[in-house]
């Protein structure tokens, strides 16, 4: 089961998206998109947290 993570749910515009089956990979790509594209030079558990609400599992169609 694929998964995916939109960066426009926790920031508003960015068109970033990332896709993986395992909830660690995306976060941890989404923490080094953070880092590097939006300056969030440390990400709180709290953060890890808002990741993971936001991730959603992708159907097939
Ligand atoms: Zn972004």
């Amino acid at each position: 089961m694929m998964k995916t993570f939109q960066c426009s749910s926790l920031v508003p515009g960015c068109e970033w998206h990332t896709r993986a089956e395992e909830d660690a990979e995306i976060v941890r790509r989404v923490a080094e998109h953070l880092r590097t594209a939006h300056e969030e030079k440390i990400v709180r558990p709290n953060m890890v947290v808002e990741i993971k609400k936001r991730i959603k599992e992708e159907r097939a169609a």
